[in-house]
């Protein structure tokens, strides 16, 4: 937000008590690290993790099904307060207050959920998907060779200066185009046993996006629900590692 300024609570809260950013009505957009500092809480490897509901690490990665209540700015100072006052602000103890140690930064009513203001960072989320179940699943598995080959048949190039980063904007190509993975012939013969589950991931997380992010509303809950159990299903039993779940 501002260079050579370490992004800290601290810092953030001063910075947006100065421009006096509480006084207007607005809605906000980061990654996840900031989100969760913004709204008082720990890091996204703490014990809750996620910035819109109460839902453990432990829960998170379990692959199963679980209907957490959503954090609301109530929410957020009873936790808080809870930390301050009986845990003495011990941080070791955060996980007793759903990780919860600072007050939020904005000033809501009680009753405003966190999702309403701070919205779910789709770009973001697409990046840490794609990278993940890339350089983490299909390279290891294909060799690098042949996995680079995906996103050459997809026309996609990587960023960062060692290629090791597709930005948002491949990762949504990435999606809408997974098929081509297998109907062009890439991900086939000897892989294909492997390779295909990727796909099925790539396709799933496809339609999850275009449901959750569309302009248009375009299915029923269940459906959505449905496709994030086969994506947690198939993420599975590819063996890509669970830490993805932190981030969905
Ligand atoms: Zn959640």
């Amino acid at each position: 937000m501002v260079p050579n300024i370490k992004e800290t609570y601290e810092n953030l809260n001063l910075l947006f008590d100065l421009v006096k950013i509480n006084k207007i009505s607005f809605k906000f957009l980061s990654d996840f690290k900031i989100i969760l500092m913004v709204n008082g809480l720990q890091t996204a490897t703490s014990s809750y993790p996620c910035p819109y509901c109460c839902i453990s690490l432990k829960e998170l990665r379990s692959y199963s099904e679980y209907h957490k209540e959503l954090r609301s700015y109530g929410d957020n100072t009873l936790h808080f307060n809870k930390f301050d006052l009986i845990f003495e602000k011990k941080l070791k103890r955060g996980n007793e207050s759903f990780s919860t140690i600072n007050k939020a930064i904005f000033k809501e009513e009680d009753d405003v959920k966190i999702f309403k203001k701070c919205i779910i960072p789709e770009l973001y989320l697409l990046q840490r998907f794609i990278n993940h179940l890339f350089f983490k699943g299909l390279l290891p598995l294909l060799g690098k060779e042949n996995a680079l080959k995906c996103p050459k048949q997809l026309h996609l190039v990587t960023k960062n200066y060692q290629g090791e980063l597709f930005e948002g904007n491949a990762c949504r190509k990435w999606l809408k185009n997974a098929e081509d993975l297998k109907s062009k012939g890439i991900l086939v013969n000897l892989e294909e046993v492997y390779g295909i589950p990727f796909v099925v991931a790539f396709n799933t997380m496809n339609r999850i996006v275009e449901k959750c992010f569309g302009s248009k509303l375009l299915c029923t809950l269940s459906k959505l629900k449905a496709d994030m159990s086969l994506l947690k299903a198939v993420l599975k039993g590819a063996g890509v590692s669970q830490t993805l779940w932190s981030i969905l």
